[in-house]
């Protein structure tokens, strides 16, 4: 293990008994220290990695295209790149169904009127917009307000374009390539504060939402949690083993700094910068795959996200003694798996898009102020299996190219 990725997992165990014991101790104290050391210090290390993504996005997927050289080829891995996000997507919610039906987490009368009052919604956007929106009308505009699809539409674009280019645009390639090597060294040197960061966020987000926020939820978390666990440990393990030729365990070993990253970071956009590193340097990922799936899935593919919507939606069904018909519960993947398209990958927007997977069903969008307040403590665990399913994907994505001798190059 090398000594940063220890530091961080130290980090993190740090900050859970720090924040934790706080929030049992010394809540006022928690309250001072949080307002002047762990959020200030968390957002800090959080602007630091934010300001890396939208260039290392746009670097490393202009170069990748470009490096595919040929569009067939291109096709080719963004065709088996987008039915693996839909497959693993339509498993996780399968599962996660599956599960909350089992368990049955929820029961009627949970859930207090005025709570319910009290909160609300926030509109989720619609599928539509999303889609039609992935083409930007204005680049600038998109990158300077972080909107992932639409900067990664545009990068796509001038990779393609520099393919059919090919020498004529040798210097400009050779420019973005150069600007990638700069963002992944400023990954390196951004990571020497990790430890630091990832304290001060653990501490904030469990000194925060404290042990009592668990309560009666123990049972949907408990769910969240089995089905997350499952899905990383079983079903990536056998697709890594089956479809990857992987050992799952070489895997997890050279992939876990990415997703104690996510855990402290609650954002796959965030992670993204080393999740990347991650799989290049550990797992032997070439960059044209990992620069090309990492980020499309940090974008849109959310499996984890995708668990806590299903758990919830059956929970929430339970609270208000609906029974779920096959029919719905269809339509509650399909609308899952839609909807992580246009969950953006920071903290806490999957609960956002519960909504519109609510609505779909015709449960009240209110029940969601019945989950909320353990949701900040999930979305750490769902942002790590998010992007350990992007990087998955990655995985075995690459080896598919490589067998076919489409890529050569290794990380
Ligand atoms: N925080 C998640 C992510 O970045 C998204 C979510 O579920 O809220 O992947």
């Amino acid at each position: 293990m090398n000594k940063l990725t220890k530091w961080i997992l130290i980090a993190l165990v740090l900050g859970v008994f720090v924040g934790l014991g706080m929030n049992l101790l010394a809540p006022e104290a928690f309250g001072i220290v949080d307002m002047y050391v762990f959020t200030p210090v968390g957002d800090i290390f959080l602007s630091l990695i934010m300001m890396l993504v939208v260039p290392l996005v746009f670097f490393s997927i202009s170069v990748g295209v470009a490096d595919l050289g040929d569009p067939k080829k291109l096709g080719r891995m963004g065709g088996k790149t987008i039915l693996f996000f839909m497959a693993t997507s339509a498993i996780s919610l399968s599962i996660a169904l599956g599960a909350g039906l089992l368990v049955q987490p929820g029961s009627p009368g949970l859930l207090s009127e005025e709570v319910a009052e009290d909160y609300e919604v926030a509109e989720a956007p619609p599928i539509m917009e999303t889609l039609v929106n992935i083409i930007p009308d204005n680049p600038i505009a998109a990158m300077s307000s972080g909107e992932m699809l639409q900067i990664i539409a545009f990068a796509i674009f001038i990779g393609l374009a520099m393919a059919l280019l090919g020498e004529k645009v040798s210097g400009v390639k050779s420019l973005f390539s150069q600007g990638n090597e700069i963002m992944m060294k400023l990954v390196t040197i951004v990571m020497y504060v990790a430890p630091l960061g990832a304290f001060a966020l653990i501490a904030s987000a469990l000194g925060s939402a404290g042990l009592e926020a668990v309560g009666s939820l123990a049972a949907y978390m408990l769910t969240v949690v089995g089905v997350l666990v499952i899905q990383c440990l079983l079903v990536y393990s056998l697709l890594l083993y089956f479809l990857g030729r992987m050992n799952p365990l070489t895997f997890f070993k050279g992939f876990y700094p990415a997703m104690a990253m996510a855990f402290s970071l609650s954002s796959s956009n965030g992670t993204l910068p080393l999740s990347m590193k991650s799989a290049q340097e550990n797992l032997g990922v070439s960059k044209a795959v990992s620069g090309f799936v990492q980020p499309l899935g940090a974008t849109i593919n959310m499996d984890g996200t995708g668990v806590m919507q299903a758990v919830a939606t059956v929970f929430i069904a339970q609270v208000y003694g609906e029974n779920l018909s096959l029919s719905a519960m269809v339509v509650i993947v399909l609308t899952a798996t839609l909807a992580s398209i246009g969950t953006a990958g920071v903290p806490g927007v999957g609960m956002i898009m519960l909504a519109m997977v609510l609505t779909q069903v015709g449960l009240p969008t209110e029940g969601i102020a019945l989950v909320i307040g353990v949701d900040r403590l999930l979305d750490m665990l769902r942002t790590s299996v998010n992007i350990t399913g992007d990087a998955v994907c990655a995985a075995i994505v690459d080896r598919g190219e490589k067998k076919r001798g489409a890529i050569h190059e290794s990380a």
